[in-house]
């Protein structure tokens, strides 16, 4: 396929995406009398909510223009990798993922094959994919959602690649809805792009400045989903703390919605986390009493290193005022265990401030080099292998809190919203407290979708098991 690099210059948005949208429906229509169905798009989405949230987004774009969905790629006429960035793992997995997807493509050459999301934003990547991977014919980045319709109806109708990493488009589209699979939770991003530079991570490289929704928009989006029967929303962003109209006032806002439904948010920065959010939280009946509140090191010079701008100190006075509040106020955090220059007795100081928060969980991994950051030109003298020594050590740690914190649930009653099958046995169905600690219940499928009192009966590593209160 030849290439087009000047996608931008090439549409003017609007009257253009409105051209492309019906060649492609007019395109998929045909295909449809053809073949006697819809063509099929398989779309991935790898990584955090956000990006799911963004993959719902393009399946909705997607659908509009006529596709339906599989999960088998080889089925498929499209298939769509919105990828991550965070780690180089992750990283290595999509390029096997591409490097699999050469036969299909072979034995199929009008087999459509797109990149996109945060790996797609690097320029790096769309360079090696450009060079060595020519089985891809699309690879758009975070910002280019919007134009999908322009860039896949070049590449169907032209057969040319189509590369699209621009980061100049800004402004948030609310015309672009969300195809949601779930019907009980769903993820509203409030705000996008992150301005804090952690020196470790990539996003507000790939994903650019903070912008935020008008609260007016996130609250009308809100109200239809309870409308339509969800049961929890989750708001979105890489720092809700630093939501641009306030994030405890949109919490009330949220909060005054007639409905039965529960409120959840995600990721807090500990350097923006106010006693103003935790009175808010506390206040809100509908807002758990949750909060994940990614601490990442323990050592004040590591989280200096890391450009965290916050202290030990600062992170425990958030956590002392809610257990003031709220002795049983529950938090959960994030942790890099050896970020480079972190020497044992700097990691040991991650292991104490577990122990003194008395996290219900941690999401912990090992420092992970993210090429483009300032971290990845710093010294870093200790061995991979030391690393996940030091992190199955914090695991062991953990375990043990954990344990503490769940033994103290037994007898309790909890509500819990019951979301499908359990994975303890065929007969068990699986849901999650205010805390979203997992309770896993012995119980009919039609409590599926309900908040459901239970009593807590029995702690395991990783979840409790409850018995409905008739
Ligand atoms: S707050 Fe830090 S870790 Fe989180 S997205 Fe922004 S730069 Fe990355």
């Amino acid at each position: 396929m030849a290439e087009n690099n000047s996608i931008n210059t090439a549409f003017s948005a609007g009257t253009d995406k409105t051209r492309a949208l019906a060649s492609l429906q007019k395109w998929t229509k045909e295909r449809e009398l053809k073949q006697g169905a819809r063509p099929l798009a398989f779309v991935h989405s790898y990584g955090c909510q956000q990006n799911v949230s963004d993959g719902e987004k393009i399946k909705n774009m997607l659908s509009s223009a006529g596709y339906a969905f599989t999960d088998e790629p080889e089925k498929a006429q499209l298939i769509l990798l919105n990828t991550c960035a965070v780690r180089e793992n992750a990283e290595d997995r999509v390029f096997g993922n591409i490097g699999d997807l050469k036969k299909l493509k072979e034995q199929r050459r009008d087999l459509v094959i797109g990149i996109c999301g945060c790996m797609a934003q690097e320029k790096h990547v769309a360079e090696k994919i450009k060079e060595s991977y020519k089985q891809v014919d699309l690879v758009f980045g975070t910002f280019a959602y919007g134009e999908i319709y322009e860039m896949l109806w070049k590449v169907i109708s032209e057969g040319r690649r189509v590369f699209n990493q621009d980061d100049t488009c800004t402004e948030i589209d609310e015309d672009m809805k969300q195809l949601r699979e779930d019907k009980l939770r769903a993820f509203v991003p409030v705000m996008y792009g992150c301005n804090n530079f952690c020196t470790y991570c990539i996003v507000p490289y790939v994903r650019g400045r903070e912008r935020s929704r008008k609260p007016e928009a996130v609250i009308s989006e809100v109200s239809g989903l309870v409308e339509q029967g969800y049961k929890e929303i989750t708001l979105l962003g890489q720092n809700v703390n630093s939501y641009a109209y306030g994030f405890p006032e949109l919490l009330r806002a949220i909060n005054e919605i007639p409905g039965k439904f529960r409120i959840r948010f995600m990721s807090s920065h500990p350097k923006d986390a106010t006693k103003e959010l935790i009175d808010a939280i506390l206040e809100c009946e509908k807002v758990c009493t949750h909060l994940h509140l990614p601490v990442q090191a323990g050592s004040d010079r590591i989280l200096k290193k890391m450009n965290r701008s916050y202290t030990v100190e600062k992170y425990m006075s958030i956590i002392d005022y809610a257990r003031s509040k709220r002795p049983d106020f529950s938090f959960t955090t994030d942790l890099i265990v050896g970020f480079p220059g972190e020497s044992y007795e700097e990691f040991c100081q991650t292991k104490d401030i577990i122990k003194r928060v008395g996290y219900n969980n941690i999401y912990s991994f090992v420092y992970s080099r993210r090429s483009g950051t300032p971290a990845a030109k710093m010294e870093d003298s200790i061995s991979d292998k030391q690393k996940g020594l030091w992190l199955r050590e914090l695991l062991l740690e953990q375990r043990e809190i954990t344990s503490a914190r769940f033994a103290k649930f037994l007898g309790k009653e909890k509500e819990v919203l019951i979301e499908g099958p359990g994975r303890t046995g065929s007969d068990y169905l699986t849901g999650k407290t205010d805390e979203n600690i997992i309770v896993e219940v012995r119980a009919d499928k039609k409590y599926i979708g309900q908040f459901t009192r239970v009593r807590i009966v029995k702690t395991m590593n990783w979840a409790l098991e409850g018995e409905v209160i008739e």
